[in-house]
């Protein structure tokens, strides 16, 4: 093979996740490791630890960083909490909440999902009868994905903790904020989860490798009282002072790095400013497709305009219309990198990821690429969109 040309300038990265990496990330990544007895290893513990508290907004939960992805992050929250034989709840989002069921069975647990519609977001009714309907309080766990980064919707959790609260039931609410965290507003403590789960890749702008979990108080005692075998996952295990135990072994000392200075520039930069930069470059988003939508060959893939998400949009298109060609036209003509359809969106719809370390050229660059693409194809596209998207950059 010959090699491939330079290509002048950059490629935009525009999938929602891995997502790009910011210079003082990459170059805080690049030091040295230290021996296991350096202070210092403490010290970066320590602040990647309390960020990430800070970050998901509770004072008191245990915070477990692993070497993983998410994934990983998700085997932590099902290892500890559930038991051989017990209940689970997974709120049907599509494609993400699909993949942790089907974790969570393979791990022996009884999955209850709740019904989803395409392009909408959780059922909350659903949710609701389900817990109504458990009065022996079988159901050790309530799991809910923010944003299901495959449909691009991002579900009210509010109204999740209120039907558990309504319905008296004693299940942990467990949600995974992988794609969320660091782009949309998001408080443990004050919304009342038990469980949190994440991963480096997406808002928080650090290479992939790092998963985490935050346990509130119910949820470790619920992990105490619970005899499934586990190991590397185990929170009691790594609940200690000793580096080597909290990690299990040697710990991901560069990609806590990496975190360490990812999370100094979100508190630089502020957590408010962050969840409304990523709104407004949302907003534009949304405004170039509602635009390109009008041509009739592409939509939006989430009905409902307050649930789409602002970390990453799905569209979807008509049939005859590959969104795999767009993509790749996008990529090796127009160099925007963007994400395809996942499970059964595959073929049907491409996604846009706009979260992390993004800014109002960036997205421009993106959307024109993209409409370039389109064009390029000749895919009927309503030609407004850029118009329109810079007006929402340029007006608020
Ligand atoms: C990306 C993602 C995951 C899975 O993370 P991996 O690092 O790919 O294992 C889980 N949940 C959500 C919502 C995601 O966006």
């Amino acid at each position: 093979m010959s090699p491939s040309p330079r290509i002048p300038g950059h490629r935009f990265l525009h999938s929602p996740g891995p997502t790009r990496v910011p210079d003082e990330v990459r170059e805080a990544m690049s030091r040295q490791p230290m021996d296991l007895g350096d202070p210092r290893v403490d010290a970066l513990i320590a602040t990647c630890e309390t960020g990430l508290k800070r970050l998901l907004g509770t004072a008191d939960a245990h915070v477990f960083i692993y070497s993983a992805n998410g994934h990983g992050a998700w085997e932590a929250a099902i290892a500890n909490l559930v038991g051989p034989g017990a209940a689970v709840l997974v709120a049907g989002t599509g494609h993400f909440s699909e993949s942790w069921a089907i974790q969570t069975e393979a791990m022996g647990a009884r999955v209850i999902r709740t019904p989803y519609v395409e392009g909408y977001p959780i059922d909350v009714a659903a949710i609701a009868e389900v817990l109504r309907a458990d009065t022996r309080h079988e159901i050790v766990a309530l799991f809910a994905v923010h944003t299901d980064t495959a449909s691009g919707i991002t579900s009210d959790l509010r109204a999740l903790r209120q039907a558990l609260d309504d319905a008296r039931h004693p299940a942990l609410f467990v949600v995974d904020v992988v794609a969320s965290l660091g782009a949309a507003p998001f408080a443990m403590d004050a919304l009342g989860a038990n469980v949190v789960v994440g991963a480096s890749q997406k808002g928080l702008m650090v290479p992939p490798g790092l998963g985490f979990v935050a346990a509130d108080v119910h949820a470790m005692a619920v992990a105490a009282a619970n005899p499934a075998p586990r190991f590397y996952w185990d929170w009691a295990r790594r609940d200690s002072e000793f580096s080597y135990r909290k990690f299990c072994g040697t710990l991901p000392q560069n990609l806590l790095m990496g975190l360490e200075a990812s999370l100094k520039l979100i508190f630089h930069e502020g957590v408010q400013q962050v969840t409304d930069r990523h709104r407004l470059i949302a907003n534009a988003v949304h405004a170039a497709v509602s635009a390109w939508s009008e041509a009739g060959a592409v939509q939006f893939f989430c009905q409902v305009p307050e649930a789409r998400s602002v970390a990453v949009t799905a569209v979807l298109v008509s049939p005859g219309i590959d969104p795999e060609a767009i993509r790749s036209v996008a990529r090796e003509r127009f160099q925007v990198a963007i994400a395809g359809g996942l499970g059964p969106l595959a073929g049907r719809v491409f996604r846009i990821g706009h979260l992390g370390d993004m800014n109002a050229a960036m997205i421009l660059g993106c959307l024109g690429g993209i409409e370039a693409a389109m064009i390029a194809q000749g895919i009927p596209v309503g030609r407004d969109g850029m118009r329109r998207a810079i007006d929402v950059l340029a007006c608020g």
